[in-house]
């Protein structure tokens, strides 16, 4: 089993603590009514919340500055990146 870099234990961590919030106001709003991003007014998808979402750019760019890790090109990369 490969090595987890502390670098990616952190980022995910900032990404499931993203997801918990947006669980959250999903939650609030009982799963009914408006599907927007709670970040900005755009459809909330998986691919928005992690890549589309302004949220989700400035938090890949503060990860590419912090720790180096290029931004995922696509949400199969992202995950499939995870689970190597
Ligand atoms: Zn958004």
């Amino acid at each position: 089993r490969v090595k987890v870099p502390l670098r990616i234990k952190i980022f995910m961590w900032f990404v499931h603590k993203q997801v918990i919030l947006t669980k959250d106001n999903l939650l609030r709003r009982r799963w009914v009514g408006s599907s927007r991003c709670c970040y900005c007014d755009q459809d909330e998808t998986i691919q928005h919340l992690f890549l589309d979402c302004p949220l989700a750019k400035l938090l890949w760019r503060s990860v590419h500055v912090a720790f180096n890790v290029s931004p995922p090109n696509s949400i199969e990369t992202l995950f499939g990146t995870w689970l190597d």
